[in-house]
């Protein structure tokens, strides 16, 4: 999913909001939301099914007045893809009514819903979120303020959560201990002297880049930030946070224009491209990749392998991340509508198609023969990360581990069943080695099965073999 948040004392901020989560679609494409809090307690919120230019437009933005705004776009890991669970999340407390939006997934739900099911009888949806949303009001209904109320119900909290959460009082920013997913704060230029800091929260720094706000840091893994018109204050809240970034984030699902670790994570994705061809280049007239989240990689694998570099496959954009949608069907009905080849690169050559991942290898598979339909006489696949072995419970849906293709097939197999000449993977340590930070702060779970947040037995058991 994909949050922001942007606070601007005296300002109306709801067409900020909107382009923010529209620099953000790429995180969930399922519903999208905005929650605007007016002076005096006011709050308006809009969310709706679908994609955040179907959902808004002017009128529905003038309908969401407000200095303070906390927007949305989501594609469901918990809870069914249904309006109700589309978010912002709002509850209410003695304080007044929060508004919240969560990237991530908790691995305690239900033991949390069931806490928080003896003062709440009425529970609206069925996310993790809205239980997030729930804790805060009833530990800030305890008597506590609203960040010592967010701070004990985040400890509540296991699992992944980047949160931005608006309240009549001011804009809280935090991500789990872990930092599994990413949040980053940034500030909207002064217009002038007197003119107080305007903060934005946004998942990713091209949610910033489109409202030409200034990147500041990361929030940290376990801090939380509290944003008013005194300013920001930081609290680091976890008692040992421990720095696991999703690497998932790095290698496939932030967008390549999005900075982490003080670059765009297209410079990462050209050097796990180079490291691929590094570790597994062979003979072919050219490279393609799978647009176009196999771009970066390729354009590395061809500058290392000095084999030229072409496209092979032309992209209808109009067309939504095929895996993003909830059910097989719709989404190999995508993928039929979304790549057209380009016959005349591709008649007689020798081909390379470079792509970031293999999941299920129900794209690859078509892929391979829509090349071979085009005329392609050999098809060497390379992938810029290790096989997907493990189901992500961290808020990536890579659904359950039956219908991982490598949880159950060797690599030798997958190569039949998706009938390539041949199948090579990037390896663990060069995909961690290519980051240039310190393995150990990343989660690779999908890789390895190594999950840094320990999950119930019940939850493991529901998509582990
Ligand atoms: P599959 O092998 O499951 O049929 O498809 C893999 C393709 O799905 C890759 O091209 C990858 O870019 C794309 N994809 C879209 N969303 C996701 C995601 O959330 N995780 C992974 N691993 N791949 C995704
Ligand atoms: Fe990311 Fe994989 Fe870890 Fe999930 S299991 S957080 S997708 S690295
Ligand atoms: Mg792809």
């Amino acid at each position: 999913c994909g949050v922001f948040g942007v606070f601007a004392p005296g300002e109306p901020v709801a067409n900020l909001a909107y382009f923010g989560l529209f620099a953000l679609q790429h995180r969930g494409q399922e519903s999208a939301g905005i929650a605007t809090f007016e002076e005096g307690d006011v709050i308006h919120l809009h969310k709706d099914m679908g994609l955040v230019s179907q959902v808004f437009n002017e009128t529905k933005l003038k309908d969401l007045p407000g200095y303070l705004a906390i927007g949305h776009t989501r594609y469901s890991t918990t809870g069914s893809s249904r309006v109700v669970n589309a978010q912002p999340a709002l509850a209410k407390s003695r304080l007044g009514t929060l508004a919240l939006a969560h990237n991530g997934n908790l691995v305690n739900t239900s033991e949390l819903r069931a806490e928080l099911a003896e003062t709440n009888h009425d529970f609206i949806t069925t996310t993790d979120s809205e239980a997030i949303a729930l804790a805060i009001a009833e530990e800030v209904n305890r008597g506590n303020d609203w960040v010592k109320g967010a701070i004990n119900a985040f400890k509540r909290c296991q699992g992944a959560f980047s949160l931005a959460i608006g309240t009549p009082d001011g804009m809280i920013g935090t991500r789990d201990p872990n930092g599994v997913r990413p949040l980053v704060l940034g500030t909207l230029a002064q217009e002038s002297h007197d003119q107080p800091l305007r903060y934005v929260l946004a998942s990713e720094t091209c949610g910033l880049d489109i409202i030409g706000a200034d990147y500041v840091r990361d929030v940290q893994p376990g801090e939380l930030v509290w944003i008013t018109e005194n300013g920001i204050e930081s609290i680091m809240w976890a008692e040992q946070p421990v720095r696991k970034l999703c690497i998932f984030e790095m290698i496939y699902f932030a967008r390549p224009d999005s900075v982490m670790h003080d670059e765009t994570l297209y410079s990462y994705r050209l050097r796990i491209g180079r490291q691929l061809a590094t570790e597994s280049n062979v003979d072919a007239d050219i490279v393609i990749a799978v647009p176009d989240s196999g771009v970066p990689a390729a354009i590395g694998f061809s500058q290392t392998s000095g084999i030229p570099y072409a496209e092979g496959l032309i992209k209808n954009r109009y067309v939504g991340r095929t895996f993003i949608q909830p059910t097989q069907g719709m989404r190999e009905a995508g993928i039929r509508m979304k790549l057209n080849p380009l016959k005349d690169v591709l008649a007689g050559k020798r081909v390379i198609i470079v792509d970031d991942s293999i999941v299920r290898g129900t794209t690859s598979r078509k892929i391979v023969r829509t090349l071979r339909d085009a005329g392609a006489i050999e098809v060497h696949m390379r992938i810029s990360s290790p096989p997907v072995t493990h189901p992500c419970f961290y808020g990536i849906d890579t659904d359950s581990q039956d219908h991982l293709i490598a949880a159950t097939k060797s690599i030798e197999e997958i190569a039949k069943q998706i009938e390539v000449d041949s199948l090579q993977y990037l390896s663990w340590e060069g995909m961690l080695t290519a980051t240039r930070e310190n393995p150990e702060e990343f989660c690779s779970a999908c890789f390895t099965g190594d999950y840094p947040i320990a999950i119930p037995e019940t939850i493991k058991r529901s998509k582990l073999m």
